[in-house]
């Protein structure tokens, strides 16, 4: 038999696992590694070797895999989500033993983690469910990670995790989540929050470009300059590099060459599903999903853009910076992405505390923004002042009352309805910044025409009312009495 040197294994070598599997040898903590097509794991040794040298050793069965690791073992799983997984816990269980953790890494649907987390116990073996963000980059140098499951399952592998993780001024990125499914459940909101920050970024380009005619220089040099304020993020610094890239197959940039058809994998859908299931607005997330969706729609967009146009409207006024005075609009979009940005952070926590009740997670919301400060792709100066706000406050019900973020939403708004504005008048889409502007403006008001709603629901469905003077449930024959 194969013996135990490794500290922790992890098996599913593709970008994600080869990449976190380097960081943490190159950490210090003797690792194996294990892929079922056997070429990754060569792939991953020869990694190890240019790179390093770092303590990882290559197997190339589940057996000699497993007890390649010391006990209490600690199994580190990285492949496709869903039946893989499956797979790979069966084949990897049988040569385990009570006392040991499985960790799935993926970005995994939470119940499905529920799920094996009974299947585990069964075994005598502990189960986290780890959402890991970052991407190829995160993993390699520093991911944000949000382990959740078995407390025991964190500690047996709490230094590696501390180690591994992306490092901000106040503490490594990762932290544990809470029982069950919440580590996967709270990478799924990650991701909610990724697709609007990516759709609010990409309608503040388009209101600059198509309202304000700016060029990609200028617009390479504008994300620059807001990377270095209250906007500075990893999004908005990608965003300003990637205008500057040159088109290798022929003159201007490459960003115009892209095809505008956005893909995704289900974590954004799901996030959106879940808001339903718990009556929480996710207005802003919902926009970027749908916004996915209609972007798919290439040939469609196509033709709807000639019916249009033959009907005299055309599809957006291109460079006419008639009447926009650029400096300020750029000022005024920037102001508009930030409030918008709230209000999008706004509905995630939210989500993240509606299912936190329904679960008893006993989410803490300032640990969860605490911990994707770096690593993650929504890492952000600005998640240190959402972090500050639950702290103050950890029943805050919204982001937008906490008082400094109400001051600051108080003074964009009318830099914010300025950009919806000509937006709207132009006919340029922002349904992202205008998701998030309604969700502020509905949030906020003491009444809403829901009376109406109420009174409709009652005169054709006996749904009765509730009055706003005297308790009670009421009905009226409004029919009658009209
Ligand atoms: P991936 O493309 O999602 O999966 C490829 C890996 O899965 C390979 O190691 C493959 O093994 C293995 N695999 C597939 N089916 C299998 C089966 N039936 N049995 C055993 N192994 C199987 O890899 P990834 O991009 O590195 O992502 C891994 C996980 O991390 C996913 O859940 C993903 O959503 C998540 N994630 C990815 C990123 C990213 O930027 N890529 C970021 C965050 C999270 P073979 O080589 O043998 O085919």
């Amino acid at each position: 038999a194969a013996e135990a040197i490794s500290r922790i294994g992890l098996a599913g070598l593709a970008v994600m696992g080869q990449n976190l599997a380097l960081n943490i040898a190159e950490k210090g903590f003797p690792i194996s590694v294990y892929n079922r097509t056997t070429s990754k794991v060569k792939e991953t040794l020869d990694r190890a070797l240019k790179e390093g040298p770092f303590p990882l050793t290559g197997t190339y069965n589940p057996k000699d895999f497993v007890l390649s690791i010391k006990k209490p073992r600690s199994i580190i799983i990285l492949v496709k989500a869903g039946a893989p997984v499956d797979q790979t816990i069966s084949a990897l269980s049988t040569h385990m033993d009570p006392g040991d953790t499985i960790i799935d890494g993926g970005n995994e649907w939470y119940e499905n983690t529920e799920r094996r987390i009974i299947e585990a116990e069964k075994k005598g073996l502990l189960y986290l469910g780890m959402g890991v963000s970052g991407g190829e980059d995160g993993a390699r140098f520093g991911p944000s990670m949000m382990p959740g499951g078995s407390h025991q399952a964190y500690l047996n592998i709490k230094d590696i995790l501390e180690k591994v993780a992306a490092q901000v001024e106040d503490g490594p990125c990762v932290t544990y989540i809470g029982q069950g499914g919440s580590g996967n459940f709270v990478k799924m909101v990650h991701n909610g929050i990724e697709y609007g920050d990516m759709q609010l970024i990409s309608e503040a380009y388009d209101v600059l470009k198509n309202a304000g005619g700016l060029s990609n220089k200028e617009l390479g040099a504008i994300f620059d300059e807001w990377n270095r304020g209250e906007l500075e993020s990893f999004l908005v610094e990608i965003t300003a590099d990637i205008f500057k890239v040159r088109d290798d197959k022929g003159s201007g940039e490459l960003v115009d060459m892209v095809l505008d058809k956005t893909g995704m994998k289900g974590t954004g859908k799901w996030t959106v599903q879940q808001a339903a299931e718990l009556a929480i607005a996710a207005p802003t997330i919902a926009a970027s999903l749908d916004s996915r969706f209609l972007s798919g729609l290439k040939d469609e967009r196509e033709a709807a853009s000639r019916i249009f146009s033959g009907e005299g409207l055309k599809e957006e006024i291109n460079g006419a910076v008639g009447g926009v005075d650029k400096k300020r609009l750029i000022d005024d979009v920037r102001q508009a992405l930030y409030a918008s940005k709230i209000c999008s952070y706004a509905q995630g926590m939210n989500l993240l505390r509606a299912k936190s009740v329904e679960k008893g997670w006993n989410l803490n919301l300032g640990e969860m923004a605490r911990i994707w400060k770096g690593g993650c792709i929504i890492r952000a100066v600005f998640l240190d002042r959402i972090k500050q706000a639950y702290q103050r406050n950890p029943a805050l019900p919204n982001l937008m009352v906490d008082p400094e973020f109400a001051r600051e939403m108080v003074q964009r708004q009318a830099a914010w309805r300025r950009v919806v504005g000509l937006a709207i008048q132009k006919g340029i889409s922002v349904p992202g910044m205008s998701a998030s502007l309604q969700y502020f403006d509905t949030y906020r008001r003491a009444r809403l025409p829901a009376n109406l709603v109420q009174a409709q629901r009652d005169y054709f469905g006996a749904h009765t009312y509730e009055r706003t003077d005297v308790p009670g449930a009421y009905h009226t024959e409004w029919s009658k009495l009209a």
